[in-house]
């Protein structure tokens, strides 16, 4: 908890101080192990609002892997017949997985469990054990045809590396649908911006300072999703050690790769979730060859020293500490 509400803070302070004469209407809602703070302008933000709460909600009882969600039933049956909406992120998550050669890859999970960081019984496992777990993990072993998943036998998913991005984005269609054409919403990391501000200059996005303190930068953004994945919004400590929940699927350790965050900027808040994790994983290099080779999104990358690097595209949008620019 502690460590989500600085960034809140900050993007909210962002996004709140300078919109004008007319208060937004705001609402915090707990959800998806964390804090996301709802903020919507017009007289009809209210109302939509709590539609944006209850669809939350929704999401997050549905994609679950405990008790009734979908993604529990199939891990526990080794697939099964899920909803439209359940196989659509299943399918997109599987993409996102072959484009980045695995990094992202929703498998993972019984590494994840294995460190504890499903139910926060953390520990380090033994080598063996996370070999043991390796095998069970690849984005080969699932195959989605029409709305029936199929696990290889022993795997088992994990959509909590794109949840809070699919949320995010039946957040801002909820809001466009209920005739809010300005506002923003944080869902623990996960920003989504909805047209402008009220006076038509764009939202401003903290991008926070894996140190605490003040945030590294400011990004500018209209219609867009920002959203960080950083080894400091879930770890533990052992024997001074910190590990944290971003897993290297192919070493089965939180992934060591040089960077403390990585802030992606896309339309889609799904793309934007899945590509943070996995850049996070790839690290500074192959992360801006990925950027290279596929595009569709920008990103800053603020590496283990501090450093701040910013692909291109944001060159007018970002300010804030000094940073090097990725080229094309
Ligand atoms: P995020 O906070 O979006 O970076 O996602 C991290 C969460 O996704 C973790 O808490 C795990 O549940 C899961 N996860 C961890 N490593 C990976 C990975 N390499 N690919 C997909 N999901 C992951
Ligand atoms: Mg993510």
């Amino acid at each position: 908890m502690k460590r989500i509400l600085p960034f809140l803070a900050a993007a909210l302070l962002l996004a709140a101080g300078c919109a004008g004469e007319e208060k937004p209407s705001v609402k915090t809602v707990f959800a998806m192990d964390t804090v996301m703070e709802l903020t919507a302008y017009g007289n009809k933000a209210e109302a939509a609002l709590s539609s944006v709460e209850k669809e939350i909600f929704r999401i997050d009882a549905a994609l679950d892997r405990r008790d009734s969600g979908e993604a529990a039933a199939v891990n526990e049956n080794g697939g099964g017949k899920v909803s439209d909406e359940t196989a659509g992120l299943i399918k997109r998550a599987v993409e996102i997985s072959r484009s980045t050669g695995g990094a992202f890859d929703i498998t993972v999970a019984p590494v994840v469990d294995l460190w504890g960081f499903y139910d926060k019984a953390y520990r380090v496992p033994s080598e063996q054990e996370i070999a043991a777990a390796l095998e069970k993990v690849g984005y080969e072993n699932i195959s989605v045809d029409g709305g029936e998943v199929k696990l290889k036998p022993g795997s088992r998913i994990d959509l909590g590396g794109i949840a809070k991005g699919y949320a995010s984005e039946r957040a801002a269609e909820l809001l466009r649908e209920n005739g809010v054409s300005s506002g923003i919403v944080s869902l623990g990391g996960n920003v989504m911006a909805v047209g402008s501000r009220l006076d038509g200059k764009p939202w401003r996005v903290a991008v926070q300072n894996p140190d605490g303190g003040e945030y590294a930068g400011v990004v500018e953004v209209r219609d867009m999703a920002v959203v960080t994945s950083g080894d400091y919004q879930r770890f533990f400590e052992k024997d001074g050690k910190r590990y944290h929940h971003i897993i290297d699927p192919e070493t089965g350790f939180p992934a060591d790769s040089g960077l403390r965050s990585v802030t992606v900027v896309c339309s889609s808040g799904v793309l934007a979730d899945g590509l943070s994790t996995a850049l996070f994983v790839m690290g500074l290099d192959r992360g801006a060859q990925y950027w290279r080779e596929n595009g569709g999104f920008e990103a800053i990358f603020i590496a283990d020293g501090g450093e701040i690097y910013i692909t291109a595209g944001l060159e007018n949008s970002f300010s804030g500490n000094e940073y090097k620019l990725i080229e094309k």
